[in-house]
């Protein structure tokens, strides 16, 4: 393990989303206690300029050593419900320096007295440490767990990912928390082109994730972003796959800001992937079953209208219609969350009232002006349904 120079800061403010809550991981407040990551994965994005993240990014690490106490400070006066997501893009909340920091630990301590979901993202087993307080977290308002997992092979797990935990290790995590009752999604990215995405590796991948129960996979492709992340990775190739250099130097030599590879190869892997999902019958979107009874219902609703869209759209069905409903319905809660937004006299239960009103007395199929939809909502929201991405149908 290479040594780390901690560098302490306090954090002001954790993030708030005051828009619509994001479609794929639907959190609506974020902080990540670190800065910098000694799990140092090889293809990682947060070594990009873009981040602006200082120094060594496996050994200059920034400690927000203050969360708990924000973290209790800005949970007691929460305007709004919603998840906290304890993630970040550069860094791993459970990276070694949490053994010794223990900050999420204290955080944790801190959520549990409020009522308020979490979802957290990581790659490490020392999340088992803290098994038992997300235990409790989950039966009172609900926990999703996150494991980065991309391959099985070790010797790829070990070459990419040096300093993360091993590829079982990960899968022991993954069942320990299925165990305990908690929702378990897999961050399947980045496939490495040429490496870890073969029609076979990626079959097996697939089909032990689908043995192991997993709520969902996330699945994404490599990014290398000109400037110090593509150079790292490309030394590593160099180094270590010389044959393969040469097609993925070509592959990325559009030299893109977002890091995007060549759209002909990109395409190719998503029609695998999603082949792959559905053969394992997997959602590849955070499932209603997660998130239902977590966010305001507002925010389910919206939810579940762009997940549909996007779901029927995957089955090839024409989904202009649900892209109309969409469209109103986004237009009458942003309409509807500026006012709550401005209005700190204002309470968002009330906006969740009003969408009850709406629902109950025929006014929302005026807002979205569809009876098929508006039906669906109802049957899903009045009824306590449950709508599962798999199967495109509602369970009690
Ligand atoms: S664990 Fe995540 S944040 Fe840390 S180095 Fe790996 S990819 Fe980057």
């Amino acid at each position: 393990m290479k040594k780390v120079r901690k560098h302490y800061i306090d954090l002001k403010s954790i993030s708030k989303n005051r828009g619509l809550v994001g479609d794929l991981f639907p959190s609506r407040y974020r902080f990540s206690p670190y800065r910098g990551c000694q799990h140092g994965c090889r293809y990682c994005d947060g070594r990009a300029e873009k981040y602006y993240v200082e120094g060594d990014f496996e050994k200059d690490i920034v400690v927000r050593k203050n969360i708990p106490q924000l973290v209790e400070e800005e949970l007691s006066s929460i305007r709004e419900k919603g998840i906290i997501s304890i993630s970040s893009g550069v860094s791993d909340p459970y990276h070694p320096l949490e053994e010794e920091e223990r900050i999420v630990e204290r955080t944790l301590q801190v959520i549990e007295k409020y009522n308020l979901p979490i979802s957290i993202m990581t790659k490490s087993s020392l999340i088992l440490r803290d098994i038992d307080i997300l235990e409790r977290i989950n039966k009172k308002s609900g926990v999703t767990v996150m494991v980065s997992l991309t391959f099985l092979d070790e010797s790829l797990a070990s070459f990419f990912e040096p300093r993360a935990n091993s590829v079982e290790e990960r899968l022991t995590v993954i069942k320990k928390f299925k165990e305990r009752g908690i929702g378990v999604g897999v961050l399947a990215m980045p496939f490495i082109p040429y490496i870890s995405d073969s029609k076979e590796s990626m079959d097996e991948f697939f089909s032990k994730l689908e043995e192991i129960g997993v709520d969902f996979v996330s699945p994404g492709d490599l990014t290398l972003r000109p400037g110090k992340q593509k150079e790292l990775f490309m030394e590593g190739i160099r180094a270590n796959y010389p044959a393969l250099y040469s097609k993925l130097n070509y592959l990325y030599g559009e030299n893109r800001p977002s890091g995007i590879m060549r759209s002909s190869y990109r395409n190719k892997l998503y029609k695998k992937i999603y082949h792959l999902l559905d053969q394992y019958s997997i959602s590849y979107l955070f499932p209603h079953s997660l998130y239902k009874g977590k966010l305001p219902l507002y925010d389910e609703v919206y939810l579940l209208l762009v997940h549909m869209k996007e779901l029927y759209y995957r089955k090839g069905v024409d989904v202009k219609p649900l892209e109309v409903v969409v469209k109103r319905y986004v237009n009458w809660l942003e309409g509807e969350r500026s006012k709550f937004n401005r209005r700190r006299s204002l309470n968002y239960t009330d906006l969740e009232q009003e969408l009850l009103f709406l629902l109950h007395s025929g006014g929302f199929l005026d807002l979205i002006g569809n009876k098929k939809v508006n039906e669906f909502i109802k049957e899903i929201i009045l009824e306590e349904k449950v709508f599962d991405y798999v199967s495109l149908s509602n369970k009690a």
